[in-house]
């Protein structure tokens, strides 16, 4: 229910490229691990620092980023999963006393919507890792769910859970939009998805502009015929599987940001639509632009890379052999630091999750909930980086 509800045991610096106040730093925290857990926190975090360092275009940008590693311990083992849930009876009914109070049905909508105490997440990150620039609650529990709110969460129930997560982070860390063409799904049903309004949306990564000149990724593109797919009917999703033109071809494809037509993509696929890597070459970008300022080579430091070396297995070694050895670097083991701010400030985290099973009715409003939480993010990162860079 709250901070009450376990502790912050220790932190522990599991990717060490350099001194905090020059990196992009990631940090990991988890909630419903009791103490006797942690060693699989431990293991559920070197798994997503696995995915996440071999996913353009992180992979190359590794020496700009620290993973900072929070050992929080509840409780209670899981998370809470309310009965009822948007009218329907599709919860555990689980109620879970864990350190951020994470829930299922985080709006009383969406089951797989999965959120915590966002405030006090950030309060744990400001004691701990004070230069932190995006924060990931991973949640143990076997329930599907996650969000990509200002403070991305993920549970690990999903054995392609550290993908989703990657995907909430492109929202999160990066204000990038879902590209998917549909909300609740391609055969739900649902009526109000045929054609995209006429406003522009802001994220980087989906336009209703088909004009080539103009076109936000006009630098990126590699062909000229924009439109570069149609969907012959805005009544359901673009039917083929399969991309039109050859895999990589960066254009205008129509069907994104929640609607079957009138809002195009810049590739055929991006993790950002699919939640299967690799992100498009327009997200990479974004993202590469964002983390480059932090990388050794750009300021001109030696930064140090002593994040596991190539074989990713190692990074659990390396993390549970700093573990046993210096948990005073961790310094810290109180958790009194981090006020019980269990105020509400919900953040409204994106319901992009929402749509990937296909089987809850959603709303509207959720949509918009997700380009505000976007939109939020990445001011809120934005005043870090400006923060550090000056
Ligand atoms: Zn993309």
């Amino acid at each position: 229910m709250s901070t009450s509800d376990g502790s912050v045991v220790s932190v522990t610096k599991v990717g060490d490229n350099g001194p905090p106040d020059q990196r992009w730093n990631l940090v990991l925290m988890g909630d419903g691990y009791q103490s006797g857990q942690l060693d699989q926190f431990h293991t559920d975090a070197s798994t997503f620092c696995t995915a996440f360092f071999a996913t353009k275009p992180f992979d190359a940008l590794r020496t700009a980023i620290n993973v900072f590693r929070v050992d929080v311990s509840s409780t209670d083992s899981g998370a809470d999963d309310p009965t009822s849930c948007g009218g329907q009876n599709v919860g555990s009914g689980d109620v879970k006393a864990t350190y951020f109070d994470s829930t299922f049905c985080y709006d009383g909508k969406i089951r797989r919507l999965l959120s915590c105490k966002t405030d006090t997440a950030r309060a744990v990150a400001d004691d701990k890792t004070p230069h932190y620039d995006q924060i990931l609650v991973i949640v143990n529990s076997a329930t599907y769910g996650g969000s990509g709110g200002p403070v991305g969460t993920t549970s690990t129930g999903d054995s392609n859970w550290p993908t989703i997560a990657i995907h909430e982070m492109g929202h999160s860390a990066f204000g990038l939009a879902d590209e998917y063409e549909y909300y609740s799904g391609c055969d739900s049903g649902e009526t109000n998805r045929n054609t995209h309004d006429s406003t522009e949306p802001t994220q980087p990564n989906v336009t209703v502009n088909k004009d080539a000149a103009t076109l936000k990724w006009k630098d990126l593109t590699t062909t000229a015929q924009i439109p570069t797919s149609t969907n012959g009917d805005c009544s359901k999703c673009d039917p083929r599987s399969t991309s039109p033109v050859a895999a990589g071809t960066v254009g205008a494809f129509e069907g994104a940001h929640y609607f079957h037509c009138g809002a195009y993509r810049p590739e055929w696929d991006c993790i950002m639509r699919t939640r299967t890597p690799p992100f498009c070459a327009v997200c990479r970008d974004v993202i590469s632009r964002k983390l480059t300022p932090y990388s050794p080579s750009s300021i001109g430091d030696a930064g140090a890379s002593d994040y596991p070396s190539s074989d990713s297995s190692s990074s659990d070694d390396s993390s549970s052999s700093s573990d046993s050895s210096s948990s005073d670097d961790s310094s810290s083991s109180d958790s009194s630091s981090s006020d019980d701010s269990s105020s509400s400030s919900s953040d409204s985290s994106s319901s992009d999750d929402s749509s990937s099973s296909d089987d809850s009715s959603s709303s509207d409003d959720s949509s918009s909930s997700d380009d505000s939480s976007s939109s939020d993010d990445s001011s809120s990162s934005d005043d870090s980086s400006t923060r550090k860079r000056r």
